[in-house]
């Protein structure tokens, strides 16, 4: 589930291997998701065991991501799992909206 993405990253930075050692012993392989508590509102991080590097900004219109350490962080699976959804459901928003811009250019009235 993760590879497509690793491989997505492992494309554009050949030392993408390296980076995400360093990312996660910077973390120190805990996830850093910020949880709201349900009951106090308090922040506090995730904090479960992490063996993945997501990007916290995905870059767009497939140019590379940002591998820089301030855009990296470390996420549980299950964190993990969460937000490639949440960023698919966006880009298939995004590509809905494409779409409908492409009819809109092909009506009759714009040719
Ligand atoms: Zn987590």
């Amino acid at each position: 589930m993760a590879w497509s993405s690793s491989n997505r990253d492992a494309r554009f930075n050949p030392g993408w291997e390296r980076t995400r050692k360093q990312i996660l012993e910077r973390d120190r392989y805990r996830c850093q998701w910020i949880v709201t508590d349900w009951h106090t509102g308090a922040k506090h991080i995730c904090g479960y065991s992490a063996n993945e590097v997501d990007h916290k900004v995905r870059a767009k219109n497939g140019e590379p991501d940002d591998d820089s350490p301030s855009n990296l962080w470390a996420l549980c699976p299950y964190h993990h799992s969460q937000k490639t959804a949440q960023e698919s459901a966006e880009q298939r928003r995004m590509n809905r909206e494409r779409r409908k811009e492409e009819q809109w250019y092909s009506h009759p009235a714009f040719q």
